[in-house]
């Protein structure tokens, strides 16, 4: 059954009485190219477990099926779990789960299902709940080597934007506390059904083993990413004069320069790693 042909995906629709749902953000790859290459892109190593993020009818989960060893596939839609049922029948290494990713403790059920296996995440994401998903991931505790996901391309630029241009932003530094991230590939709306509006990229985040950052408070660290972004046309002194920690102007320029910055630097120009020195000058500095 070939899952990336349009008729194949109307007739097992109707036949469970289903339509596309905008609001899970369904667009299904029509395109038979594009879920081979996501899959091998995926891992270097087959002995692992891929958590797939949203199965649609299974066009992608096959793909991972026939590369790795286990995929444990989470789809939110209760209406397409007897379709997956179909037509990944031919599949034992695939296990389906109807639930919503944000609601499930990943935690608990990965670590029952890998046995022992590292585990990688691919999938071709719903749009309108990229970043919570990816942040999700990020924190949910458990130790993925990468994460393989299609997304907007407007997005991946946004990911995988360097310090100083105008695409680097908050989710940028944050990312980079975890780990790398690539644009592989880009998709056009046409390899989709429905065709979404924008194009779309695949991008790979490889996850750092042992955090390559240490920062002496992980909580202001982050909040000091956020607060610099928030008023991204200020100069970093006044962004961080929202972060409502008694910090005075002169002390946030003195740990400024300390990192080897002009006062006058904006938030977009410094790297993960140069927020982690920041936000260390900051701590060593309260109370000042
Ligand atoms: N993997 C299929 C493909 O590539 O053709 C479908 C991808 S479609 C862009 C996104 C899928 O994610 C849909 O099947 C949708 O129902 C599912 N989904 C949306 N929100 C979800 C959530 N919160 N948890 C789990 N699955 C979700």
């Amino acid at each position: 059954m070939n899952l990336c042909s349009p008729s194949v995906v109307r007739r097992l629709m109707e036949e469970e009485g289903i339509s596309f749902r905008k609001e899970f953000g369904q667009n299904f790859l029509i395109d038979p190219t594009v879920p081979e290459r996501i899959a091998a892109s995926c891992a270097e190593r087959q002995d692992i477990l891929v958590l797939e993020i949203g199965p649609g009818i299974g066009c992608l989960t096959q793909q991972l099926a026939e590369h790795y060893e286990r995929v444990l596939a989470v789809e939110i839609d209760r209406g397409l779990i007897p379709v997956l049922g179909k037509t990944l029948a031919d599949y034992d290494n695939v296990r389906v789960v109807n639930a919503d990713v944000m609601e499930l403790d990943l935690q608990a059920l990965l670590s029952e299902e890998a046995g022992g296996r590292e585990i990688a995440v691919c999938a071709n994401l719903p749009y309108y709940i990229t970043t919570p998903i990816l942040m999700r991931l990020l924190e949910c505790g458990v130790r993925f080597r990468s994460i393989t996901v299609m997304i907007q391309n407007e997005v991946a630029a946004r990911l995988a934007a360097k310090p100083g241009t105008a695409d680097y932003g908050a989710i940028t530094a944050v990312l980079g506390y975890y780990g790398t991230v690539k644009k592989l590939f880009t998709v056009s709306p046409g390899c989709f059904m429905p065709a979404p509006k924008v194009s779309s990229a695949v991008i790979r985040i490889d996850l750092f083993d042992t955090p390559r950052y240490t920062p002496r408070d992980e909580a202001f660290f982050f909040r000091l990413i956020r607060a610099a972004f928030g008023m991204r046309r200020k100069t970093l002194v006044n962004a961080l004069g929202a972060l409502g920690e008694g910090y005075s102007k002169e002390v946030l320029t003195e740990a400024i320069t300390a990192c080897g910055f002009p006062p006058t630097v904006r938030g977009e120009r410094l790297s993960t790693e140069d927020f982690v020195r920041l936000a260390d000058e900051l701590v060593a500095r309260k109370g000042e």
